[in-house]
């Protein structure tokens, strides 16, 4: 993957600022934080999005988010905090990388995430959650 800026981070052609590694996984500040703080969690192995991940790896990435997140909350004492991660252009996703987030929040730091939301008319409820059971089953 030639062209991925994390793949660059993760070999060292592009320069950043870790704040934690492990064998495969390198956690480093976002360079365009929402809030000061704001860290990325990333394999090192280019993976795209969440659902390729293998649940190994998985695992391993939310342990490593745990440990960083902890650090945070001690480093900035903030108001609360969002851990997320972007899967896909339309959902936002800017490097093809897979990677979660970690931003400190602050009471009045202004930010909002919640869209409007949408409501399920009739029965749509039950039949979504009719087709996702089965796709989990299958
Ligand atoms: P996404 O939009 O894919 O969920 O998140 C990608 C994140 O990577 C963005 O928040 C963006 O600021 C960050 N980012 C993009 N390029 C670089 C870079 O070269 N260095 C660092 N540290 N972060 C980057
Ligand atoms: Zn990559």
């Amino acid at each position: 993957m030639k062209e991925c800026v994390f793949c660059k981070i993760i070999n060292g052609q592009y320069p950043s600022e870790v704040v934690y590694e492990t064998e495969n996984i390198l956690s480093f500040l976002d360079v365009n934080p929402i809030n000061h703080g704001h860290t990325l969690i990333v394999p090192k192995q280019h993976i795209e999005d969440f659902h390729s991940l293998p649940t190994d790896l998985l695992n391993e990435l939310i342990q490593t988010t745990s440990i960083v997140t902890k650090a945070i909350l001690k480093s900035f004492n903030p108001d609360g905090y969002n851990i997320f991660c972007n899967n896909g252009h339309y959902a936002g996703q800017s490097v093809f990388h897979f990677h979660f987030h970690i931003t400190p929040r602050f009471r009045f730091d202004g930010i909002k995430f919640k869209p409007n939301v949408k409501r399920y008319k009739n029965d749509e409820m039950k039949l979504v959650a009719e087709k996702i059971r089965e796709m989990i089953s299958n």
